[in-house]
């Protein structure tokens, strides 16, 4: 693949990997001992409320949810991110893990961190 492509790439998996950091770092905690491992933080519950709120804490308790879904959509892209950064140190960047033919550079383009071809997706 063109040297440049890559430098391009590799760019674009580096912003896109300090930008999702940035993005868990809003409500999660970064497992230290494993890279791309976050940990969604509870939300403060009946925080300056007297008393419990029972209304407001099923709220947290859905909001919870839905930002355990959001950590781990992010963190898997995370983790495609280091793994992609990975293999263009290491050899192997650009090729489906599936079919091991050249993954379209288009799609490279659009999403750098893509481990298959269209038709292994
Ligand atoms: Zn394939």
């Amino acid at each position: 693949m063109d040297k440049k492509l890559i430098e391009e790439l590799k760019e674009n998996l580096k912003k896109e990997e300090s930008l999702i950091e940035k993005m868990l770092g809003g409500f999660a905690k970064k497992d230290e001992k494993t890279p791309g491992d976050w940990d969604t933080r509870f939300p403060s519950m009946g925080e300056g409320t007297s008393g419990v709120d029972l209304e407001k804490e099923a709220d947290e308790v859905e909001q919870y949810g839905t930002m355990i879904s959001i950590e781990h959509s992010l963190e898997t892209r995370l983790k495609n991110i280091i793994l992609a950064l990975k293999k263009i140190e290491e050899g192997g960047y650009g090729i489906c893990e599936k079919c091991k033919k050249p993954i379209n550079i288009n799609r490279l383009k659009v999403s750098p961190e893509s481990k298959f071809c269209l038709k292994c997706k």
